[in-house]
């Protein structure tokens, strides 16, 4: 825990932790030591974790990275925070991400641009470390921390891992309680550990997962020893390649990425299969109706009453003058934007048109992998990114740009599949490029050990 705190003091140009927890850290860290003594050294005992911003933790900021939670902090824990530190781990303070987890490069965060610890070569251009979990991404890779929570919407441990050359899983929807998690899209989101590599994720995923009758959502299912199960064995697993994954325009380098890790799980007694998931070309402007729908709805309760920031108001201004002035000083433009798009396909004249199409291809593409699944695919292999880590700056200027990034995660969430993010290797600039392996629902031990076959 000291070692970590001095680091984080040291990487401050990374921007990657928003708020400093030492207090608490020091605490945690004596209470794990004495547990230690007492012989009763649960998993996590002692290791110190960042905590992304989404998180309500008590009594220290929470803000979703927005500028309309300045100043909350809750009164409660989250549930995934809460198992955590019940298994030892201490908190060493809370990360940079995205606002309200919409982005996928870190660049809509009230505290500014997370900056990758990579770098091209020689080339001293910043790079993104992709988003919305940036921070918890940034500091795993730079050794700041040991672990981090991330949360996953349509891809936000996956391709943040992905950027970075850290190890991202995000369990099947229901797995983690969403209990204190800000939402952004309730039937999407799910939190999930960012760590340095697949035993590390087993560990951390055992403790943050579980029943909580506090999320309506979340499973009632008994959790299996993830970590025993890492054997390395895949001898006659059967590995689903996904002919509709290879895009137009994909970089060779992706291409030649893919095609290694696919003989690396052959080598390892995987048998391989081409399959087809015929609507994944439709799973992200289905995903770009359906999360904006979701969070138009979850952010109406940022009103300037309940939570943090205030406008401060002029004689004569009602309360209408209050939620908009709040609500336009206290949103970023990407926040807007989804708010708008939210709203707009959710009207009643375009809701038939727009959001119960975008259900419906839900539904088509849950059933695409339902399909491959019961014809005997254990997991399946994609790229999880379209290119490696891009400048800051370079695609901020374009949202569908951006949204683009998100092409091979967005599937995963909308079928509430579980999904893991593995460093595979560098690309000719000597940025990590990683893989992604998708897996049947409640299966992520299985889905842990394929992957760690790929490290
Ligand atoms: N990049 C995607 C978005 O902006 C996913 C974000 C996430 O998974 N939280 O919506």
């Amino acid at each position: 825990t000291e070692a970590c705190l001095k680091a984080i003091d040291g990487a401050g140009p990374l921007n990657a932790f928003v708020h400093h927890t030492p207090e608490i850290a020091t605490e945690q860290a004596r209470a794990a030591d004495a547990r230690v003594k007492a012989g009763d050294a649960p998993a996590l005992c002692g290791i110190p974790l960042g905590i992304k911003d989404l998180f309500c933790t008590k009594g220290v900021p929470s803000q979703a990275a927005s500028r309309i939670l300045q100043g909350f902090r809750p009164e409660y824990e989250s549930t995934v925070t809460s198992q955590l530190f019940d298994a030892g781990a201490v908190m060493l303070g809370k990360l940079n991400m995205d606002e309200f987890a919409m982005g996928s490069s870190n660049e809509t965060s009230t505290y500014g641009d997370v900056v990758n610890p990579w770098r091209a070569g020689n080339d001293e251009t910043k790079l993104t470390p992709g988003g919305s979990s940036g921070g918890s991404a940034a500091a795993v890779a730079a050794d700041l921390c040991l672990g981090a929570t991330g949360t996953d919407t349509g891809g936000s441990i996956r391709q943040p891992a992905a950027f970075t050359g850290i190890t991202g899983i995000k369990p099947t929807y229901g797995r983690c309680s969403r209990w204190g998690i800000v939402a952004f899209a309730s039937s999407l989101d799910q939190a999930g550990p960012m760590a340095k590599d697949v035993r590390d994720a087993a560990i951390l995923l055992q403790a943050m997962c579980g029943h909580d009758p506090k999320d309506s959502t979340s499973a009632d299912l008994p959790v299996p020893d993830f970590e025993s199960m890492l054997t390395g064995d895949i001898k006659g697993k059967v590995i689903g390649i996904p002919r509709e994954y290879r895009m137009d325009g994909m970089p060779d380098e992706i291409e030649a990425l893919w095609s290694e890790g696919r003989k690396m799980l052959q080598d390892a007694g995987a048998e391989l299969r081409d399959i087809s998931l015929p609507h994944t070309k439709y799973a992200l402007p289905a995903y770009y109706v359906i999360a904006p729908a979701e969070a138009s709805s979850n952010l109406a309760r940022y009103d300037g009453v309940r939570y943090g920031h205030r406008a401060t108001l002029s004689q004569g201004d009602g309360i209408t003058e209050m939620y908009e002035k709040t609500r336009a000083e206290g949103f970023g433009d990407e926040v807007k934007r989804r708010v708008m798009i939210g709203t707009y396909v959710l009207s009643a004249g375009f809701y038939d048109a727009y959001y119960n199409r975008a259900r419906k291809v839900r539904t088509l593409i849950k059933r695409d992998f339902e399909t491959v699944f019961a014809e005997g695919i254990d997991a399946i292999l994609t790229p999880a990114t379209p290119s490696s880590a891009f400048a800051l700056g370079q695609e901020q200027a374009d949202p569908v740009q951006m949204y683009l990034n998100d092409v091979f995660t967005v599937t995963v969430n909308l079928a509430g599949l579980p999904g893991i993010a593995v460093p595979a290797g560098l690309d000719r600039k000597g940025l990590p490029l990683g893989l992604q392996l998708i897996g049947r629902p409640w299966e992520e031990g299985d889905l842990l050990n394929t992957a760690y076959a790929l490290e």
